[in-house]
């Protein structure tokens, strides 16, 4: 019998409404008994692991991860790529299918669980794409994905623009009780813009991406969900209209959900006109960097690191999405985890691919953001990454409950490090959170009842 005590840690789980200080006992990879009196009962041989002043959780997932592989492993790896999940905290990750090949076959969906089952450190699902090639044109075999155990259906990256061919991809999922994930850029909008339109695309002579460019979608996603009844998810939301939208469709009880990622709700477009502009205009507010106490991390203009797609909008949109956070129309927290080799990210601006990595800083920008800001309290934060994304696809994860899963995640909420380049589990080092100092951290993921990652 394989045993480990968690003791004396401030266990949080959403998802049973529990939060109190207690012991969590684990048995052969499952949840075992939680309570206070659970030391006294614990086999002789247990491993005993003291978690006091921490908080113990349901492992966290992160439904919006690039993996890389197959096909892109200079820029990551399943191992790689995991083990940066599990020193986030995170003991489930469901991979985007943007890969060479892309995901929209069931062999290559076989392809990611054997090697997972090989290499991976953590839980990874697969999301499988909408359309043949992630090309927006022919349907990809939605039935056939969904047989070989896809959670989702996601053309992630790209957007398909064809209202009607969506429209049958959410029937089709609708039958076969898939969520369709949807990346919403309307590209005759967007054309080839590369930061948010406004003020600094101006300035800085870069072609301007409009949010209405997302907005678009999103209200297509809603008018679409109405029509089919089919579950569509909206990613990565970054403006104030799309926030909107989503408020008012839920409210009528239309079947749509959102995410946000931390750098949306962190940073602003003016980051990309370098640090001093980003502090002095947008940097007030957030998470108490006192600049009179200790100087604010430093960056150049036109730092590919803050390149991103849907890109960094404006601080009216990174207070809309903080309050759709707070007021649980987004109920989705992630990352877009989106590794890229240096030589591809130290070009010109305009030539550099969008996307950061963030499975190792979200949980402490998501703490800073909306609890060390008194936002929210972490209960509710927790719920947004274990109970939320666990109930939109259908796992049986996100729960402490007797009989669960044993994976579990261990967390200071409080702890103040630096994220540091050399300390990375990412084979990619395209963040622009080094060097910043952070405040929350994971200590320990348990995956299945095993320590996969402690500090
Ligand atoms: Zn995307």
């Amino acid at each position: 019998m394989n045993s480990l005590l968690l003791a004396g840690g401030r266990v949080i789980d959403p998802a049973n409404g529990f939060d109190s200080v207690a012991d969590v006992l684990i048995v052969d990879g499952k949840i075992s008994a939680i309570g206070s009196g659970t030391a006294a009962n614990v086999p002789p041989e247990c491993e005993r692991m003291d978690v006091s002043g921490l908080v113990v959780c349901p492992g966290l997932i992160d439904l919006h991860v690039h993996l890389r592989e197959p096909g892109q492993a200079a820029k990551e790896t399943i191992a790689t790529g995991t083990l940066a999940a599990a020193r986030g905290g995170f003991t489930s990750i469901v991979c985007m299918p943007n890969t060479s090949p892309a995901i929209d076959n069931s062999g290559t969906v076989a392809l990611i669980h054997e090697r997972a089952r090989k290499e991976a450190l953590v839980n990874v699902f697969v999301a499988g794409a909408i359309t043949k090639n992630i090309a927006g044109e022919e349907l990809a075999p939605i039935g056939s994905l969904k047989r070989a155990g896809v959670v989702a259906i996601t053309d992630d990256g790209h957007c398909v623009q064809n209202n009607d061919l969506m429209r049958r991809a959410l029937e089709y999922a609708r039958m076969f009780d898939l969520p369709v994930m949807d990346h919403c850029q309307d590209y005759s909008l967007v054309t080839d813009g590369v930061v948010n339109e406004g003020y600094w695309s101006m300035a800085l002579g870069l072609r301007g991406w409009p949010p209405a460019g997302e907005e678009m979608i999103v209200a297509r996603n809603i008018l679409l969900a109405e029509t089919t009844g089919a579950r569509i998810h909206c990613q990565h939301l970054s403006t104030a209209g799309s926030v909107e939208l989503l408020r008012q469709a839920k409210k009528r009880g239309i079947p749509i959900s959102g995410e946000a990622c931390p750098h949306h709700f962190t940073l602003t477009d003016a980051a990309i006109a370098g640090s001093e502009k980003f502090w002095n205009q947008d940097g007030p507010g957030i998470f108490g960097f006192d600049s009179k106490r200790q100087a604010p991390p430093a960056w150049p203009s036109y730092d590919t690191n803050f390149k991103m797609n849907p890109p960094l909008r404006s601080s009216r949109d990174r207070e809309a999405v903080l309050e759709g956070i707070s007021d649980g129309t987004i109920e989705i927290l992630c990352s877009d985890h989106a590794p890229h080799c240096d030589y591809e990210k130290e070009v010109e601006f305009d030539h550099a691919p969008f996307g950061i990595t963030g499975l190792e800083t979200e949980l402490a920008l998501c703490l800073m953001q909306l609890y060390h800001t008194k936002r929210l309290g972490l209960s509710e934060i927790i719920a947004r990454f274990t109970s939320g994304p666990a109930r939109l696809l259908g796992l049986r994860k996100g729960t402490l409950l007797p009989g669960a899963d044993a994976d579990v995640t261990v967390f200071d909420p409080d702890r103040a490090w630096v994220f540091d380049k050399g300390a990375s589990g990412s084979k990619s080092v395209n963040s622009p959170f080094y060097g910043w100092t952070l405040r929350g951290k994971a200590v320990a993921a348990i995956v299945g009842g095993q320590k996969v990652w402690t500090e």
